[in-house]
């Protein structure tokens, strides 16, 4: 019997756990624990709808546990200090665990302390802390300038791209006085996402008047500016930029030495340093976007090659295939649906149209309040494709 430790319960963690419940069926005895810092799952991509007060946390969060325990795998709250390779223990504030094989999916660190004045000043929506901060500062906002965008080694770039589209609508409505500037590292406007969605997008942003400053690093922010890095100031009454991201200090001791604390994998989703662990999610390595789609792609190839691990089975290895799909929403019911291979060429699907906001709000619903992926343990992959 083998003791089998899932660290983190977001869409990596969840979905490896169900579908390795499912490879592995109920006649082994191998054990799966998942650790996650509480007992709530939080459908992060729905953040921004709390940030601007037209959903409340409760709408986008539910329990783990009665998941964990109707699948038959047991699930422990505790907030993971330490990851020690060389005596297969992960240590929690409250307890030691000891594994035989780990699966590490504790997603992002947002790495505040790289930017001076950007905890302090600056508002994200990238978490729940962060998203309940601007929905309290929202309606005191009497417009001037504002900020939006990512800094430099932040992987998620969607979300600014919906805050400043957001933000736009919301001052409009409210006759707010002011304008919005829009700063991000990258070459080109949403480059992963393509020629076709990075052109959309910037004669977007033109038409509305919200320029763009990039490619461009944060280098600080203060209470009424953004200071870039190539010497600009940017006034600002309102700060909202995505913080850089690093691997979180919990998996710092097998990261030791690997940039920015990520943990290195083959395709097959395998620690390229330790065989008995797996990684999914935002704590891969991997370059490009960091999505929930990716998140669950990683983890069911995971689960499939750990499960032939555990089984000794010969079957073939998944290969995970790197690639971002999304739905960026416009505002105002419009939608711009990506779907986009990044290590070939096999997906390249740009659509523009009032289908694919709903279609979003269709995939948290049934996420958030269906059987159909807790319950049932369809992969939830296979919806978004
Ligand atoms: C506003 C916003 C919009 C987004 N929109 C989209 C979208 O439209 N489409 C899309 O595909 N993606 C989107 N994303 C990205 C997506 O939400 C993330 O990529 C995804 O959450 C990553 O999944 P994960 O499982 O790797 O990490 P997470 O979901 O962050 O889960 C990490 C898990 O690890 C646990 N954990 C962390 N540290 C510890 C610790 N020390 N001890 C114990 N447990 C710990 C957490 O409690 C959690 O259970 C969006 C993100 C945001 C913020």
């Amino acid at each position: 019997m083998a003791e089998i430790i899932i660290a983190g319960s977001g869409f990596a963690g969840l979905t490896t756990a169900l579908q390795l419940k499912r490879h592995l069926g109920n006649r082994t005895d191998h054990h799966i624990l998942v650790i996650a810092k509480n007992d709530q799952f939080l459908y992060r991509p729905a953040l921004i709808q709390v940030a601007f007060g037209t959903k409340s946390l409760s709408d986008i969060q539910f329990r783990l546990s009665p998941v964990y325990r109707r699948a038959g795998i047991e699930f422990f709250a505790s907030e993971i200090v330490d990851i020690e390779p060389k005596t297969h223990t992960v240590v929690t504030r409250d307890r030691r665990f000891a594994y035989d094989k780990l699966v590490v999916a504790l997603g992002e660190h947002l790495a505040y302390d790289e930017i001076p004045g950007l905890k302090e000043y600056g508002y994200t929506v990238c978490s729940q802390q962060g998203a309940q901060a601007l929905a309290d500062v929202l309606p005191r906002f009497t417009g001037g300038p504002a900020v939006v965008g990512w800094a430099q080694y932040a992987q998620t770039g969607g979300p600014s791209f919906e805050v400043a589209l957001e933000l736009h609508h919301y001052m409009k409505r409210r006759q707010l006085p002011g304008s919005i500037s829009f700063v991000d590292p990258l070459p080109k406007f949403w480059a992963p996402a393509g020629e076709k969605a990075s052109s959309y997008l910037e004669r977007l942003f033109a038409t509305l008047q919200i320029p763009r400053y990039g490619p461009v690093q944060i280098q600080e922010v203060s209470r009424d500016r953004v200071i870039l890095a190539d010497g600009r100031e940017l006034p600002s009454q309102l700060t909202i930029i995505t913080p850089p991201f690093r691997g979180q200090p919990a998996q710092s001791g097998l990261a030791a030495g690997q940039p920015r604390n990520w943990l290195e994998t083959g395709k097959d989703m395998r620690s390229l340093r330790y065989p008995d662990i797996y990684v999914a999610g935002n704590a891969t390595a991997f370059d490009g976007p960091k999505q929930g789609h990716t998140a669950m792609l990683q983890a069911e190839v995971a689960a499939h090659n750990l499960a032939l691990d555990l089984l000794a089975r010969p079957d073939e290895r998944r290969q995970y295939d790197h690639e971002m799909s999304c739905v960026l929403d416009l505002g105002q019911g419009q939608g711009l649906f990506v779907r986009r291979s990044l290590w070939n060429t096999r997906h390249q699907v740009v659509k523009l149209g009032r289908r694919w906001p709903l279609a979003k709000s269709l995939l948290e619903y049934t996420f958030i309040h269906t059987p159909v992926f807790k319950q049932w343990g369809v992969p939830i992959s296979r919806l978004t494709r």
